[in-house]
């Protein structure tokens, strides 16, 4: 039998140089937005030690059994980074360039974006180091299966609560919750949320990231005096969060000029771009690579123009570290709302700042993702399932009053947006750490 490591190289994505220097990693990134924002509050260094680290970072080998018979050894990572306020919540990643700096950022994300939210859970995040577009739906199962298994101790509905991040989705949750309820002989739909609406999901999950998302611009738009009918708008990134957003924007009267997923990047100015279509696009072809031989669009050289598009709202859909100082001066939307977590440095902020750019931070952004599965956690734990409109309602009342909190803050303490919601956050998840206490 043959046994292989899945050592395939990939080009790194965190440390690229790019006009000859190195970028900051996802995770050197979070401190320094920490470390800014515990600076306005003046966060004691025993405060500090407390909230700032993951308290647990946990790596696998997973062995899984290929079609053609190999065992291929993936590497897993889940990581805890602060449990104060509730179960650790965050999602699973399965994607080539995952990183354990890349999942203790994502899981300090977690941390601080229930808290600006409000909802009682902690943060954590999961990855596999893995390109699933190579493997077949058999060895998929089986990927997601013996992940749970290997760390089955980490989750429980009261201690680690996973989601579907890039690359994973409802049939991915629902093999994990099957795995974790077969250990336990039990039924346990609240181990994990963004499952299918047939196993415990809640209405509403599969678009909530992107409806947040819409609430947050809306509010926004308020604030600026921008009307969002004819509004533009360019999306880095057609997943999940990407092509909901899409949708969802259109209905609020914008045009979508642009796209882009790992397939390439599109445009039409003029007449923009039916997000249906491009929706129906990627069902038929998996990305959309190659979409302008099929719809009225042109293809940018470099997909990573559209970051430059001078829109009115700019969504960031896909991964980290996408707006740097390197290209922040050239993008000037009126908009940024940050729908993937941390697609943009703290440096790039800086820039951003001046230029007049809105940032709305991934950690308000994109919490109505958490937030509705926060509400599937409770209806699972209930047994009793809502409408889509109570979820709807739910959503819009958490969100709109978070964006307030927010930009009341960054008002106060003339600050941006970012640094508002982690003062907000990060004085929540120290209280609730304070009175907890510490244990032996
Ligand atoms: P997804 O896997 O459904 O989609 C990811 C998209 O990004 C795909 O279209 C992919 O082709 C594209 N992409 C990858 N690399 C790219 C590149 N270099 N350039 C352009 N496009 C690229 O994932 P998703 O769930 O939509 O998540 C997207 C982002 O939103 C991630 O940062 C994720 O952490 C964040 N997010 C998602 C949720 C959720 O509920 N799904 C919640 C909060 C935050």
């Amino acid at each position: 039998m043959e046994t292989t490591m899945n050592t395939k190289k990939y080009p790194p994505k965190h440390m690229g140089t790019m006009m000859g220097h190195v970028q900051p990693t996802a995770f050197e990134n979070a401190l320094k937005q920490f470390e800014a924002a515990a600076k306005v509050i003046k966060l004691t260094d025993n405060q500090i030690a407390v909230i700032k680290e993951p308290r647990r970072v946990t790596e696998v080998k997973l062995p899984v059994r290929m079609d053609d018979g190999r065992i291929e050894v993936f590497q897993g990572f889940r990581v805890h980074h602060n449990i104060a306020r509730g179960p650790a919540k965050g999602g699973i990643r399965f994607h080539p360039d995952v990183t354990v700096d890349e999942v203790k950022a994502l899981a300090f994300w977690m941390t601080y974006k229930c808290a600006v939210v409000n909802i009682p859970m902690g943060g954590g995040k999961g990855g596999v180091v893995v390109d699933p577009s190579k493997l077949s739906l058999g060895e998929l199962e089986r990927l997601a299966r013996r992940y749970m298994a290997e760390m089955i101790d980490l989750f429980g509905p009261d201690r680690d609560v996973p989601a579907p991040d890039v690359n994973t989705g409802p049939m991915v949750m629902a093999w994990m919750m099957d795995t974790y309820s077969m250990h336990f002989r039990n039924f346990v739909p609240s181990v994990i949320t963004g499952k299918p609406l047939e196993l415990g999901g809640s209405k509403g999950r599969a678009a909530a990231t992107a409806q947040g998302m819409v609430i947050c611009v809306r509010e926004a738009a308020k604030k600026l005096n921008l009307d969002l009918k004819g509004a533009t708008v360019a999306i880095q990134g057609y997943g999940n969060a990407g092509s909901n957003a899409a949708k969802l924007l259109r209905e609020d009267g914008c045009k979508i000029v642009a796209i882009s997923d790992i397939g390439g990047g599109f445009y039409n100015h003029e007449q923009g771009i039916d997000p249906d279509v491009a929706i129906e696009y990627v069902r038929e072809h998996k990305t959309l690579k190659d979409f302008e031989r099929s719809a009225n669009v042109r293809a940018y050289q470099d997909p990573m123009e559209l970051l430059q598009e001078p829109v009115d709202i700019l969504i960031p859909a896909a991964l980290e570290n996408q707006i740097t100082d390197s290209n922040a001066p050239f993008v000037k939307p009126k908009i940024i709302a940050e729908c993937a977590n941390g697609p943009c440095t703290f440096e790039a902020d800086a820039i951003l700042d001046k230029n007049g750019v809105f940032i709305i931070p991934d950690i308000l952004c994109n919490a109505g993702g958490v937030t509705v599965s926060y509400l599937e956690w409770v209806q699972n734990r209930m047994g009793y399932y809502w409408e889509a409109d109570k979820v709807q309602q739910d959503l819009e009342r958490i969100m709109v009053s978070a964006f307030q909190d927010v930009y009341d803050t960054s008002q106060k303490f003339n600050v941006n947006m970012r640094i508002a919601a982690f003062i907000i956050a990060i004085e929540r998840v120290t209280k609730a750490s304070e009175m907890r206490g510490l244990y032996a």
